[in-house]
């Protein structure tokens, strides 16, 4: 998986050069974040994290991971539909993970009112790393999918054309032509519209409902910006926000200040921080709403890592998915090892054989936003504390997918220009929309590329280990 490019990595003045232009192209093409320092502000803003070249990426694999995209959104979709798969599948989680349970009571009792919400919208990212095998051959195999606030669709729109700058100041402008466009906003933002206009109010607006901390503002303001290119309006609302000025109205219409809300995208609400009792109180009404929710919660709960575990079982994809035989194949394809700690005898077994080679796996408890998994030493400190006790059950083990390293630099505001050994995850945005049984749209609607130093084991761009890639086909 050599790039083209190898031979300049130690050309210390052409790399000093090229990372001087890459960090303005950044500014000017918007590759943007705020400030830690100030990070709901936006007088002064950094450019967010990137490589300075672009990663190889076998063109075989990538391919591959398009192609298995519409699958993927079918069966999230049909995920959420059913009810007694996420009962069934997610009962042992919901006893001993509190955020996990939260959010079952909320899917419940919202299925007993009644679904007020017709039109479903969901924007998904499917995650992917390159397994080496034994001989040396790469293979897809996935990470996870995520099905509430997948981010980064915006700033990798914009990674394209800085790699392309860097690689042509590096004398490489045959290859810089090579990389391939790469707009997710602007998928996003067909998706959401599409969702808006279904629901069928003139009037009504987006509403982004966003954390009270906003250092990734600009890559939401990149879908943002796509959608009042349409001519919709956006308002961007907190939890907060929600709880003293939401309102339902007999049809149970959402208003926000009086004005009708037609979708409401989530860029919040998937760790337990963003949640205290008022927040949970104004999810539950933005879910009881006849808004079209991306995700629904029934979506965001058929991305928990209890839930892919499952789909891994024998018959379970062919269940969900009734007569797509060629989908079922190419979604399987990609699977790695992945395995329940639920009590009992299969729990017990691979308990035992994660402490004897902890090594072979990842211990994964059911978050998001990075940071969370264990691996090595500390997995087997866990697992043998834990695995005689029923906590064992809100983690899932997978089998530990191990890339061929390349080397980049990886360039970050304030922080040395140094080269290191990197692994790279792709992922593909999904997006899809449903109005009653029928599917109106379903897409894939472009890829990201995040890279980072071998010696994290885990983290994206926004938990500040891995940063903005572009890959380059071999
Ligand atoms: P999160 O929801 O926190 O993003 P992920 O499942 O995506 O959880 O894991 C976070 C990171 O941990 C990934 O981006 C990847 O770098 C690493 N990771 C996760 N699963 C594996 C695995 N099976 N093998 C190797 N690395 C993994
Ligand atoms: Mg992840």
């Amino acid at each position: 998986m050599a790039a083209p490019w190898d031979d300049v990595l130690r050309d210390e003045p052409a790399i000093q050069e090229a990372a001087s232009v890459a960090v303005d192209a950044a500014l000017l093409e918007g590759v943007l974040m705020r400030t830690e320092g100030e990070p709901n502000a936006s007088d002064v803003v950094n450019y967010a994290p990137f490589t300075l070249l672009p990663s190889a990426v076998p063109s075989a694999l990538f391919e591959q991971a398009y192609a298995v995209q519409q699958d993927f959104n079918l069966l999230v979709d049909a995920i959420s539909q059913n009810k007694e798969f996420l009962e069934r599948t997610l009962a042992s989680t919901i006893k001993v993970d509190d955020f996990t349970a939260r959010l079952f009571r909320i899917h419940m009792q919202v299925l007993e009112e009644g679904l007020a919400q017709s039109v479903f919208l969901g924007i998904n990212r499917s995650d992917y790393m390159f397994d080496c095998g034994v001989d040396g051959t790469p293979a897809l195999k996935q990470i996870e999918i995520n099905t509430i606030a997948a981010s980064f669709g915006g700033l990798t729109s914009r990674t394209v054309a800085v790699h392309g700058r860097v690689l042509k100041v590096l004398g490489k402008s045959k290859e810089a032509s090579r990389l391939l466009p790469n707009n997710p906003s602007k998928g996003l933002a067909l998706g959401i519209a599409k969702a808006w206009e279904l629901y069928g109010s003139q009037s009504a607006v987006v509403m982004f409902l966003v954390e009270e901390v906003q250092r990734n503002i600009f890559d939401q303001r990149c879908v943002e910006n796509e959608l009042w290119n349409r001519n919709i309006r956006v308002i961007r609302k907190r939890f907060r926000d929600v709880f003293e000025k939401g309102s339902l109205d007999d049809a149970k219409r959402l208003y926000m200040d009086g004005q009708e809300v037609a979708v409401v995208y989530y860029r919040e609400g998937y760790v337990p921080t963003n949640y205290n009792q008022q927040n949970w109180e104004a999810r539950l009404l933005l879910e009881r709403s006849r808004a079209v929710k991306c995700p629904d919660i029934a979506t965001q709960l058929a991305g928990t890592k209890k839930v892919q575990q499952e789909l891994s079982r024998p018959g379970t994809l062919e269940r969900l998915l009734p007569g797509c035989a060629e989908a079922v194949a190419r979604i399987r394809a990609t699977f790695a090892g992945l395995y329940s700690l639920d009590m009992g005898e299969e729990g017990d077994k691979i308990a035992a054989t994660a402490i004897a080679d902890p090594d072979r796996f990842v211990l994964k408890p059911q978050r998001e936003g990075g940071g969370n998994n264990l691996y090595g030493e500390e997995l087997r400190q866990v697992l043998e504390k834990i695995r005689d006790s029923p906590e064992r059950t809100s983690y899932i083990l997978m089998d530990k997918i191990k890339p061929q390293p390349a080397m980049n630099y990886l360039l970050r505001a304030h922080g040395p220009l140094q080269v290191s050994e990197c692994i790279s995850e792709l992922g593909i945005f999904g997006v899809y929309v449903r109005q009653g049984k029928e599917m109106v749209m379903n897409k894939a609607a472009g890829h990201l590329l995040r890279t980072k130093a071998i010696e994290h084991a885990d983290g994206g761009v926004a938990a500040g280990v891995a940063v903005l890639d572009t890959p380059y086909l071999v």
